[in-house]
């Protein structure tokens, strides 16, 4: 998965490769999907949802330049696999998911696989987590229609936020990553990415 799908399409932090060829994918997966989990594509995790193909989360990964003190906030747990990924590149994780039976099967995951720098939390993702705001680093892993203002304003000085946004429905998603910087908030946008919807309430 490493060399043949990350390396040659534009994966070249270190960190983030070594902790790709670290983490077992397929403990995330369940049934079939098990069988399946280092190929180049998104599988199914149970109520509707996919857990990313390993490139994206890797370029996702990657764009947030996390550093080792820095506390980041997932939206959209899913399996957890991107959770954990995360983990071993800062100190502390907090995961969001709406769908409480993903939030359990993932926090069970993790708990079994000893990442224990990572909060699993049942709510509106679209709504952050102002508990433990600001954020150095944000990954929403659903589309949104605009960015929950919520995330920007939990975003730190200098921190960064991947998001993929559905600006028209049909066109393809726009992923982009914000950044902040003199309380002066841009983007740019990354790459066309197909995600399951961001759903709020
Ligand atoms: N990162 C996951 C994949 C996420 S799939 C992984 O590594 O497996 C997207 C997830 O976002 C789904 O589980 C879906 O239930 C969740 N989701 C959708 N809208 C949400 C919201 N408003 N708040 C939190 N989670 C949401």
């Amino acid at each position: 998965m490493v060399a043949e799908q990350l390396i040659p399409h534009g994966v070249t932090d270190e960190r983030v490769l070594r902790v790709m060829s670290e983490i077992p994918r397929e403990e995330f997966l369940t049934g079939r999907a098990r069988r399946h989990a280092y190929e180049d594509r998104a599988l199914a995790i149970g109520c509707g949802q996919t857990i990313s193909q390993p490139l994206v989360v890797a370029l996702m990964t990657q764009s947030l330049n996390l550093e080792p003190e820095s506390v980041a906030l997932e939206v959209g747990t899913g399996s957890g696999y991107q959770a954990a990924i995360l983990s071993r590149l800062c100190r502390r994780v907090i995961t969001i998911e709406r769908e409480p039976a993903l939030a359990e099967q993932a926090s069970a995951a993790l708990k079994r696989l000893g990442f224990d720098n990572v909060e699993v939390a049942v709510a509106d993702g679209s709504m952050g987590w102002p508990a433990e705001a600001p954020y150095a680093g944000i990954l929403v892993a659903c589309a949104a229609r605009q960015v929950p203002p919520a995330l920007i304003d939990q975003l730190a000085e200098g921190g960064r936020l991947v998001v993929p946004v559905q600006v028209i429905s049909e066109e393809p998603q726009d992923l982009r990553l914000y950044t902040k910087i003199e309380g002066v908030v841009t983007y740019r946008s990354l790459f066309p990415v197909l995600f399951v919807p961001l759903r709020t309430g």
